[in-house]
């Protein structure tokens, strides 16, 4: 144990179970422990880094950032964070951003717009969040309370009041707790990341879009971890055909910088105004000119990349027999083991030099979209030895 593990266990807060490597650098697809061994990233830092480890494009626009203004808050105007909204919304069609650090700080951001938006139109009764069961939202006491897993309530409440959740893929029960509550707005994963790598499906989603719609009840979707090219579109919505009125995002935004955005549509584009809501680094610069160089790659051509990876995985991974099944969309991508727990065949790969990620039973994969397809073949050939054995 070197002294970075000694004074971490020491120090830092004991909130995390980390496994026991020290990460000192790495490159593309490749991190690097402090003993010297080289591990292939299948994890991206749970999706962040999109474009690997000191990807030259990303580096390049957040240096030349650095160089010039590296903080100037929200009291005045600054070109990356202009530009990103611009793009945002190039992107999604819809209408206005507001910045944050993270993705709980963006579906606060969605929760406040769906109340306002409610109780400006409705009355100031109309503040309930429907959500769905086996969701995973945030950590800040209002997105654990949008979070539909027990596990994640018992510890700190009182939590945020006005906050339902519906089994996901039960239509008739999403429309008896819009119909019978006074509610703002419905948020949901299209695809599930913590709770399992469970994508909902197209039937249930478009349905919910239309029980909105007949409601004038904002249709709010998290693509903190499904964003950003992530399921193989830009946003994974897009997979669904539907329009939503909120879209929020993180993670794989930024690359590796902490920022988070709450997209807001035509429906709400003008409920937030002066003073209404705020956050001293949103916006940052840097995280905004890092995120700029995520957005302009998320082209056709590397969207038919993320499939052709995820179509060589879902085909490698389902014929293994150790495999159960395997789940998810784009390279967000589940699979549950046979013989060994989600856990053991993660601590085996890390052994043999492939970081793999964790959703409850699952073994989850959320490599950088641009990983090399060598190198993704060969971190698959050690998952499959790990999982026949
Ligand atoms: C990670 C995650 C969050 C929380 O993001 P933070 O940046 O940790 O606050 C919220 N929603 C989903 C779907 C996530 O995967």
């Amino acid at each position: 144990m070197s002294y970075i593990t000694e004074k971490d266990n020491e120090f830092v807060a004991g909130t995390y179970a980390r496994f026991p490597v020290e990460i000192v650098s790495g490159k593309g697809s490749y991190l690097y422990g402090s003993d010297g061994k080289e591990y292939i990233d299948l994890g991206s830092g749970i999706g962040v880094t999109a474009f690997g480890i000191a990807d030259p494009t990303w580096i390049k626009a957040v240096t030349e950032q650095l160089n010039k203004v590296q903080h100037a808050s929200n009291l005045y105007y600054t070109e990356p964070c202009a530009l990103l909204a611009e793009k945002l919304c190039a992107v999604t069609g819809m209408k206005k951003v507001f910045f944050g650090n993270s993705g709980a700080e963006a579906n606060e951001c969605a929760v406040k717009v769906a109340r306002k938006y409610a109780q400006d139109k409705k009355g100031m009764e109309y503040g309930t969040i429907v959500t769905l069961k086996n969701s995973f939202h945030g950590r800040t006491l209002t997105t654990l309370a949008a979070t539909g897993q027990d596990v994640f309530h018992t510890k700190f409440l009182p939590l945020t009041p006005g906050f339902i959740s519906v089994p996901a893929g039960d239509l008739a029960q999403a429309k008896e707790a819009i119909v019978n509550n006074k509610v703002a707005g419905v948020l949901i994963e299209c695809v599930q990341g913590e709770g399992g790598v469970i994508p909902q499906e197209k039937d249930y989603v478009c349905g919910l879009y239309q029980l909105c719609r007949e409601n004038d009840v904002l249709f709010m979707v998290d693509e903190v971890q499904t964003g950003n090219g992530r399921t193989g579109k830009p946003y994974a919505y897009m997979n669904y055909g539907v329009k939503p009125d909120v879209v929020t995002t993180a993670k794989g935004l930024g690359g590796g910088l902490p920022i988070g955005a709450c997209i807001i549509g035509e429906k709400a584009e003008s409920v937030l105004g002066k003073g209404d809501h705020g956050s001293t680094f949103g916006g940052n610069p840097v995280a905004c000119a890092g995120a700029l160089t995520v957005l302009d790659r998320l082209t056709d051509d590397l969207m038919k990349e993320v499939n052709e990876k995820s179509a060589y995985l879902f085909e490698k991974l389902g014929s293994c027999e150790g495999i159960e099944s395997v789940t998810g969309k784009g390279l967000m991508i589940g699979f549950k083991p046979k013989t060994k727990s989600a856990k053991e065949v993660v601590l085996a790969c890390m052994e043999k030099g492939v970081l793999c990620l964790t959703a409850k039973d699952k073994v989850r994969l959320l490599p950088a979209l641009n990983i090399p397809f060598d190198v993704l073949k060969k971190a698959a050939d050690v998952i499959l030895d790990v999982c026949r054995k």
